[in-house]
């Protein structure tokens, strides 16, 4: 293995001008093939994944960010940008760059304004810590190990999503380094369009380096599971879709099906077993989400009960996602409704009766609230109607196992078809789906603007990496806008 400052000195007449230059331009590190630190930097949190990059800059600063950017030009190299890599689309391979902003971590609270200033690779488990420690918080999902821009890019579905809406909607402003490498502000008053392209657009129009959030007063919550036997699955799934009609937005809630797999790091109790369990997070006064739960202990007492008052910075104990890396295969779709059919089909998919089934967990979150209360049009952000969104997710340790989870899951669609609105949630795929599905992530109005945007900002397609907006040719960039 080479080190980074011996190949300095062989790469000295053998390394391409524009290498060189980025080199001597950026304050974090490039690392070539068969450098060390290459391996390392490469990964994709998924290792189901895998970047093969000609060339990794790991950018500590947006000037970094904008050399990165030129320099990919220069090179007429593909770009790849990453965070955390939990959410990888088009991968990096020996004609492109992987931009990694896995060292821009920074976060600033400002507790007057309740706002956050955050950089385009901090995690949310950060942003959560700094905003508890002033009575806080901010608009994360169910893992704070996932990147807060990246997620907001998407979207962002969390427990407060029904309180107070999609991350994307509490944006106030991205800083972001356009296709052209120069660093502008989008917000409402400085490039409205870019802003409204990047609230659920994905990564297609720029590399964010910071964005500006707004934080809500939220300290103590009402929060857990009730763990229901595998043979209930069918009950708790016709009293669930009843259930929530009357829920108040405080309470965002869903359903999880949790064939847990017999292997060591999962506790001794659920080891090798199916639950299907109630969780969520009642945002308001412990004694009224009590209540709700109430409904439930009142019907069946559940083999285990975790709801109680926490504070809201133990939130990841309510999903209890990994955070080491490692293969998965995830997938999602909205749903219209949970039918009495679809609730069938569902049971013989998800529950795993003596292996049966191969998926870890199949979820369906509760929307609406606050979601579907922005108009459609406000941002590039769609499907805000949709009433549950189902999530499937699994370990998967090799290629093979990737490949027959894939076709498992692309099966219990097609039988779940007519219950499922067609459209998907852009977070909850990955990968070629991320791509191949990325019109369905979109009204056909906000799809053609994304279109539109894309051909003013990015007409060469640079930013290829994320999800698969085609600039709008000419003539009907016109009419678009
Ligand atoms: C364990 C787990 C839990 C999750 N829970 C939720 C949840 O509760 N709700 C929800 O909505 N989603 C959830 N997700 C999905 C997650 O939000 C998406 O996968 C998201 O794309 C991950 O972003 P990332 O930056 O962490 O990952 P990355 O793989 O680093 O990035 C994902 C995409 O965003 C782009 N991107 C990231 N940062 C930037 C940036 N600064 N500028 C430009 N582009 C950027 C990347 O280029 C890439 O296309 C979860 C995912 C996992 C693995």
């Amino acid at each position: 293995m080479t080190t980074a400052s011996e190949l300095t000195v062989q790469e000295s007449q053998a390394s391409p001008v524009w290498l060189a230059a980025l080199r001597a331009r950026v304050k974090g590190d490039v690392f070539v093939p068969g450098v060390e630190g290459y391996e390392q930097a490469r990964q994709v949190w998924n290792r189901s994944f895998q970047h093969q990059p000609a060339v990794i800059v790991l950018a500590e600063n947006a000037f970094d960010v904008e050399a990165a950017v030129q320099a990919a030009t220069t090179a007429g190299l593909r770009l790849v940008v990453q965070a955390t890599g939990h959410g990888a689309a088009r991968l990096a391979d020996a004609g492109a760059m992987l931009l990694s902003l896995e060292r821009m971590t920074g976060v600033r609270v400002d507790v007057q304004r309740r706002t956050a200033v955050i950089e385009g690779g901090t995690k949310w488990g950060e942003v959560l810590r700094q905003a508890q420690q002033v009575g806080l918080a901010p608009l994360l999902g169910s893992s704070p190990d996932v990147g807060a821009v990246g997620y907001t890019l998407g979207g962002g579905m969390g427990w407060l999503a029904r309180k107070y809406g999609m991350s994307c909607d509490s944006v106030n402003w991205f800083d972001v380094v356009t296709a052209g490498g120069q660093l502008v502000r989008a917000s409402e008053t400085e490039n409205p369009d870019l802003f409204w392209a990047l609230r659920g657009g994905g990564g297609s129009f720029g590399v964010v380096t910071a964005m500006e959030v707004r934080l809500y007063p939220v300290t103590m919550v009402y929060g857990g599971n009730l763990f229901y036997p595998a043979a209930l699955a069918k009950d708790v799934l016709t009293r669930f879709r009843e259930w929530v009609k009357g829920n108040p937005d405080e309470l965002t809630s869903s359903v999880a099906i949790m064939n847990f797999p017999p292997i060591p790091d999962v506790p001794e109790p659920m080891r090798g077993q199916t639950f299907v369990m109630v969780r969520g997070l009642y945002a308001g006064d412990s004694k009224d989400g009590a209540a709700r739960i109430r409904e439930w202990l009142d019907w069946q007492q559940p083999i285990m009960n975790t709801w109680a008052e926490m504070p809201f910075s133990l939130v990841k104990e309510i999903s209890a996602e990994p955070e080491d890396p490692m293969p998965a295969f995830a997938t999602g779709a909205w749903v219209r409704e949970l039918s009495d059919e679809a609730i069938d089909t569902i049971v013989s998919r998800a529950v795993s009766v003596n292996g049966s089934s191969p998926l870890n967990v199949t979820e369906f979150r509760h929307a609406g609230g606050a979601i579907a209360r922005v108009a459609p049009e406000a941002a590039a952000y769609g499907n805000r109607d949709g009433k549950f969104l189902m999530q499937i997710v699994t370990v998967t340790p090799t290629p093979e196992a990737w490949t027959a989870v894939r076709d498992y899951a692309e099966q219990f669609r097609a039988e779940l078809k007519p219950a499922l609105t067609g459209k998907v949630y852009m977070n909850f795929t990955e990968g070629d789906e991320r791509r191949e599905r990325t019109r369905d992530g979109f009204s056909e109005a906000n799809f053609a603007r994304l279109q539109a945007l894309k051909a003013r900002y990015d007409a060469a397609n640079r930013f290829d990496h994320a999800f698969d907006i085609p600039p709008a040719a000419r003539e009907s960039e016109a009419v678009a806008e």
